[in-house]
């Protein structure tokens, strides 16, 4: 089958041109890296997954009015977006401390923090993503300060809505990353929020257990990591074979 035009690569997705001008195709690969690539494995089913959990997460915030790059799901793998200019910040939202303010800070990984803290990372790989901030953004004209102000207020908007709906299901979000893009209709631009939500990227905790459920089952080698996203899946109602009398918390069906 002739394949559309590969736009571009990157460690878990591919991006292909799209059927109509102004989309690309996001596929999702089994591929997965951590430590800046230093660490790469195959996540069996996680492409599927991750293709689903997105969908689901991101259709959820269009309905509280958060604009977000999807279209729809083509097909297990594939999803339609709008093609937007990526800013190159990843917006961290933590609640929870793990991960690199544990080490940047000395604070123990589980430790509650006092408010969600919202932090910026400058996207470049032969860099490291180093943390930055609002005077690098607006600076080095990587976002204007109304653009930031915009995306902060959104990120802490998505943080809640996603809370209140991972604790229905019995999972504690963490922590995440997220992407905004500039989508641009003739001569008017807004922000919407891009790329993907999904264990690759949010640190997600069973409420009673503490057992991860995400990525960090790959980074750190505990196993189980394809049942963890699976698991993930399920909770949310958007597993093929999951009934509304399986999952532990109360269903959030779509
Ligand atoms: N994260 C991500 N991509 C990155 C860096 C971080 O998706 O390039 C996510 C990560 O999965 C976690 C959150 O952002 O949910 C915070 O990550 P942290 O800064 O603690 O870095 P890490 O410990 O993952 O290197």
């Amino acid at each position: 089958m002739a394949r559309r035009r590969r736009i571009y690569e990157g460690k878990a997705k591919v991006l292909f041109e799209g059927p109509e001008p102004g989309t690309l195709v996001q596929y999702f690969k089994d591929d997965a890296s951590a430590f800046n690539n230093a660490k790469t494995g195959t996540i069996t089913g996680k492409g599927v997954l991750n293709n689903r959990i997105s969908e689901y997460l991101m259709l959820k915030l269009a309905e509280i009015g958060i604009p977000t790059h999807f279209v729809r799901r083509l097909n297990m793998r594939e999803q339609l977006i709008r093609e937007v200019e990526i800013i190159p910040v990843e917006i961290v939202v933590r609640n929870v401390a793990a991960g690199s303010i544990c080490e940047r800070f000395g604070i123990a990984e589980g430790t509650p923090l006092p408010r969600s803290i919202v932090e910026y990372y400058y996207k470049a790989d032969d860099l490291n993503d180093p943390l930055v901030a609002e005077e690098h953004i607006t600076a080095f004209g990587w976002s204007t300060p109304q653009e930031l102000d915009e995306i902060m207020h959104m990120s802490l908007r998505v943080n809640d809505f996603l809370t209140g709906l991972l604790v229905t299901v019995g999972i504690r979000l963490v922590d995440f990353k997220l992407e905004y893009g500039r989508l641009w209709n003739n001569d008017e631009m807004r922000i919407v929020l891009a790329d993907e939500i999904s264990p690759d990227n949010c640190r997600l905790w069973d409420l009673k257990t503490n057992e991860k459920m995400d990525k960090d089952r790959f980074r750190r080698d505990l196993g189980g990591v394809e049942e963890a996203y699976q698991e993930v899946a399920r909770r949310l109602g958007i597993l093929p074979e999951s009934a509304p009398g399986d999952l532990k918390g109360p269903a959030v069906m779509q």
